[in-house]
Order: structure tokens, then sequence, then C-alpha cells
């Protein structure tokens, strides 16, 4: 079997001068795509900005004999990293939304700064960056996007209430617009990597951290953005090695009798609530109107 190869693509990567979005820059370099390489290089708090992180991995793409071209603007200004692709290769095939930065602290210490920052890198910039690109992908009917959501987002994390957010939230962008792409050949999924970087490094012991390399990410990555792969709307959890996809389950739930009460809710709390054996895995918002507008169905099975 040949390997995956992505001669002639175009790929945007986000946040690439360090850790995840470094491994997919050097991966896609070696297969054959032309890779803009963008980072703002600044602090992992979102303060500062340089140049050298996104030119040092310009420079190792091409010394491998790969095409790269380095941008140094912020992801909320993602017109003009689109704007790099496009004036350099003419077109614009994948988009790995990465970038990020951590404001860690207490819900009760927390700064507007430290939230408005975490939305502005990691949502804004997230739809920014596929807002340019998206035009692109309607006209030519083919793009893959990733965007890198968080088990934070998930399961939520103390201390996170704005990155756990912002991190749920880029799924909830997935979700639509992997509904939005469908038809035009565009495809979107979501990641919860996790990973040895920076952002984890302060956090985890040296051992934890050397089981879970960057470069272990790059395989789903790769899938997922590559032109055989139709996946689309979902969302992987995944590091060490291990991959897996989540979805969404709905309990069995309770069908009251109409009017009810307050009363009635808290009798029922244990129906209502907990999780037997009948379960749902809804993938639309309008599912659940077969059980709104069935009741008799239903009622047989409460
Ligand atoms: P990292 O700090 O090594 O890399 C992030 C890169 O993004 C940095 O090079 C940084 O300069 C760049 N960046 C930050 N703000 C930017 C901006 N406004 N514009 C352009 N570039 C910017 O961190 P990482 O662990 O590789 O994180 C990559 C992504 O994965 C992030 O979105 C992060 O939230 C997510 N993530 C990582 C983990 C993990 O375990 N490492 C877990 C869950 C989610």
């Amino acid at each position: 079997m040949s390997g995956l190869r992505f001669d002639g693509k175009v790929v945007v990567i986000t946040g690439a001068g360090n850790g995840l979005g470094k491994e997919y820059a050097l991966y896609y370099g070696k297969k054959g795509a032309k890779v803009v390489v963008n980072d703002l290089g600044g602090s992992m708090k979102g303060t500062g900005a340089s140049s050298s992180a996104a030119d040092k991995v310009v420079d190792e793409i091409k010394a491998a004999g790969g095409i790269a071209v380095a941008n140094y603007d912020s992801v909320e200004f993602g017109e003009k990293i689109i704007e790099t692709a496009i004036k350099t290769f003419g077109k614009i095939d994948i988009l790995i939304n990465n970038a990020g930065i951590l404001r860690d602290v207490s819900f009760e210490k927390m700064k507007d700064e430290d939230w408005d920052l975490i939305y502005k890198v990691h949502l804004k910039g997230t739809y920014a960056c596929t807002k340019a690109a998206w035009p692109y992908m309607r006209e030519q009917k083919y793009g893959r996007i990733i965007n890198t959501s968080s088990a934070s987002g998930v399961y939520g994390v103390f201390g996170q209430t704005n990155y756990s957010s912002a991190k749920l939230a880029t799924h909830g962008f997935t979700l639509a617009l992997s509904k939005e792409g469908q038809k035009r050949n565009i495809f979107v999924n979501s990641i919860c990597p996790v990973a040895a970087s920076r952002l984890t490094e302060t956090i985890m012991s040296k051992e934890i951290l050397q089981s879970l390399k960057p470069e272990y990410i790059v395989p789903l990555v790769a899938w997922l953005s590559h032109e055989d792969c139709k996946e689309t709307g979902s969302i992987f959890e995944l590091g060490a090695g291990y991959i897996s996809k989540l979805r969404w389950q709905r309990n069995q739930g309770y069908f009251f009798d109409t009017p009810f009460t307050p009363e009635d809710v808290k009798s029922k709390w244990d129906e209502v609530s907990g999780f037997g054996n009948n379960v749902y895995y809804p993938l639309t918002s309008t599912e659940i109107f077969e059980i709104f507008f069935n009741k008799e169905e239903f009622l047989k099975q409460q």
C-alpha cells in the first residue's frame, strides 16, 4: 500500500512554530504539500511576538527538500494568513486551526483580559482563518479543516473557564460548519489532543510527558485532512498513540403528562437524569422531535 501523499495541496497551519503545529508542518512538508507556517511567536500566555518560531520551521522544511512560507500574523487576522497562501501558492486546500495560548486562573480571580484573549486566539482565530479560507474552498469544491478543541472543553477543568468554554465552542463551530460544507466536499472535524508541549510541560511529570510525544497526534490529523477521508463533524480524543471518537449520548428521559409541575420533575428525577440501558446517540438538533411528536410510541417503552 502506498503512503498518504499531499502533492500539490496547499496547507495552512496556525501556531506552527512550536509543539503540535510544528509537527504537522514538518509532516506535510515531507509529504509533498506546500505549507504556510503561521506563528505569532509570542509567549504561551499570548504576550509578545517574534518571527523566529515560524522561520525556524520553514527553514527545516526547506532543508528537507519541502516547500514552505512563513506568516507571522495573529490568527485574529486570519484573512492575512490565508492571503499568504493565495499570493504564494494560489489556493488553500487544508486548514489546521491549531494556534493556542493559556491564561489559567480561578474564575474568582479571572480578569476580562484573561477571558478576552483566550476567546480572541482560540474562537475568533478559528473563525477568522476559516472565514477567509471558506470562499476558496467552496469555489474549488474541496477543503479539509481541522479545529483544535480540548478535553478541557469537553469535560471542564478547574481554573480554565475561559479556555474550556472557548474550546467547546470551537467544536460547536465544527458541528455547524460541517453541515454547511458537506455538499461542497469540505469536511470539518475537531481534535482533543493530549501531548507534551510548552502548554503542558509545567502541569505534567517528565515520565508522563515522555509517552505523550506531539508526533503521535500527526497521523490522525493527516488522515482527517486527506482527500480519501470522508469523515466530517466528528471529535476525537487522542494521545500516547491512542485515538478515540466522542459522541453525544441522550438518556431515555421521561415523558410527563401535561401540564406538569416541578414536584413531578422531582418525583421522576432518577428517570430524567439517570442513564439506563435505553439510550440515544443523536446527531442532529431535530431528532428529538421524533420523541416530542410520537408520545404514544415512546410511552410503550417508558
Ligand atoms: P504550543 O504553545 O507549543 O504551540 C502553540 C503555538 O501557537 C505557539 O507556537 C504560539 O506562538 C502560537 N500562537 C499563539 N497565539 C497565536 C496567535 N494569536 N496567532 C498565531 N499563532 C499563535 O502549544 P501546543 O500544545 O502545541 O498547542 C496546540 C493546540 O493544541 C492549541 O490550540 C492548544 O490549545 C491545543 N491543545 C493542546 C493540548 C496539549 O496537550 N498540548 C491539549 C489540548 C489542546
